[in-house]
């Protein structure tokens, strides 16, 4: 891929916003040695950085005001997260400090970067692909440890080894039919249709079709399930919700758009994102303005990939219970009765005896009995709808990555058809060299120059 450097300097705070022990404000670009001498003193005056050498020192405004102590960092390109020269500056935590910082950079040349410029910039300059460069956003947002590791595996390229090995093949076999259409009257028959067939099958349709597979249950690492929990008013579904919280408290982040009619949390269970939403809103009302939450909390369980349908076993199956269970009972759903501290095992046995077809799990959200059990229900529940989640999902490609892979084995069924249809060979060359430009789009690396490459790699044509 061409290297097009970056003329201008780019800057900004690294650090999260807030006030921490200490922020990092990154500068990459050309300019970042020249600001270091204009920005900051060392405490021993000298006239040459060394790169990746920590240096303490002061940081000063353009009127050599003194605005913090700091640990400065010269990082010489290419060894550097962008490949260009960066700058780090370790200051302390305060907000306004590293803004007027900020400013000083702007005022003596530097921009302000926009987001994921740096690692664009990492990605421009050829030091990552497409699917590191968007594993780094993924670590970012990841929302359980799984995730972590997913979008780890990523940065690390194993995404990016499958989707080379893949286009490997398909360079070789452009490549073969390349010194087909050049040498068109030669004697010696250069591919074999049948054994190219078979190459395509396996090397390269069988395992694009893995792929498109793994993307769809990554989904579920990704996006996560959504959980929805069903009842009347006062069997405890709010109750549950804050047990299931407390359960998780470590992984709980608080989710805007809570509503009057329904209150949306996340948990994680084995790794898998739970999008919690309680209908507090479902009440067999007439009340129009009733109706209206109604409505919003039906259209939560129309999305739901599971349904916690919630009985209170002291009061037992009330008209209202049966009404609103006959309206969920074909989505998938698990019975959990619940306030079982408040009756007999008789009592819950003949509870029991109303849902003979269904799994019933017990709990009493109140005194917390039951909800790890509960729990694993959940589970099993997901991974049986959803597949289990095994260790090569962890470089399960992202819905981008799926749309793309799509169209790639699109492009190869094509090449498959024709070539058995007997399509002459510049046309094979066509389907495939349109295969290799979607896979490209992935990592963002196919060019010409490496199907020329492989033809001259693999034949002595010259001689
Ligand atoms: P919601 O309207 O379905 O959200 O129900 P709430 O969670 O607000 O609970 C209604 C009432 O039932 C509250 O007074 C709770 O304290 C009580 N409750 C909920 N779960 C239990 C339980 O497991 N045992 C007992 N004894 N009371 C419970």
């Amino acid at each position: 891929m061409a290297v097009h450097p970056a003329t201008d300097t780019i800057a900004a705070i690294a650090t999260a916003p807030g006030t921490g022990g200490i922020g990092i404000i990154r500068i990459s670009g050309p300019e970042a040695l020249p600001l270091l001498h204009k920005l900051f003193v060392p405490r021993k005056p000298r006239s040459h950085f060394t790169s990746h050498t920590l240096y303490y020192g002061t940081v000063a405004n353009r009127d050599g005001q003194i605005l913090d102590e700091a640990l400065a960092v010269y990082m010489q390109a290419p060894h550097t997260y962008t490949r260009e020269d960066v700058v780090e500056l370790h200051c302390h935590g305060s907000a306004l400090v590293l803004q007027a910082i900020l400013r000083t950079i702007f005022e003596w040349g530097g921009r302000p970067a926009e987001q994921g410029e740096f690692t664009k910039r990492a990605f421009l300059a050829g030091r990552i692909d497409l699917t590191r460069a968007e594993a780094v956003l993924d670590l970012l947002q990841a929302q359980t440890e799984v995730g972590v590791r997913l979008a780890a595996n990523q940065l690390q390229g194993q995404l990016f080894e499958r989707l080379e090995t893949i286009r490997r093949q398909l360079i070789a076999i452009l490549a073969l039919l390349e010194v087909a259409i050049d040498f068109p009257d030669d004697d010696v028959e250069i591919f074999n249709t049948s054994v190219m067939a078979i190459q395509l099958k396996t090397e390269v349709i069988a395992p694009l079709e893995r792929l498109i597979a793994l993307a769809e249950q990554g989904k579920i690492i990704r996006e996560g399930v959504t959980v929805v929990i069903a009842g009347r008013p006062n069997v405890g579904k709010s109750s549950l919700l804050n047990a299931l919280l407390r359960e998780e408290r470590a992984l709980v982040t608080p989710l805007p758009g809570t509503t009057r009619d329904t209150i949306e949390e996340r948990i994680a269970i084995h790794g898998i994102p739970v999008h919690l939403i309680d209908t507090a809103g479902i009440r067999m009302h007439e009340d129009p303005v009733e109706a209206l939450g109604i409505e919003r909390a039906r259209q939560k369980l129309d999305e739901a990939d599971l349904v916690l349908f919630l009985v209170d076993a002291f009061a037992g199956m009330e008209d209202r219970d049966r009404e609103l269970y006959h309206s969920i009972q074909e989505k998938n759903h698990l019975v959990v009765v619940n306030k079982q501290d408040l009756v007999t095992d008789g009592q819950l046995d003949a509870l029991a005896k109303e849902f003979s077809r269904t799994e019933i799990v017990k709990i009493s959200a109140k005194e917390e009995q039951g909800i790890e059990e509960l729990q694993e229900a959940i589970y099993r529940v997901i991974v049986a709808e959803k597949g289990e989640i095994s260790e090569e999902m962890i470089c399960a490609p992202n819905t981008r990555h799926r749309a793309v892979l799509a169209q790639t084995l699109e492009a190869c069924r094509k090449f498959e058809q024709a070539m058995v249809a007997g399509a002459p060979v510049d046309l094979l060359a066509v389907e495939v060299q349109s295969a290799l430009d979607y896979l490209g789009d992935i990592t963002g690396l196919t060019t010409p120059d490496d199907v020329l490459g492989a033809v001259f790699s693999q034949f002595c044509i010259g001689k």
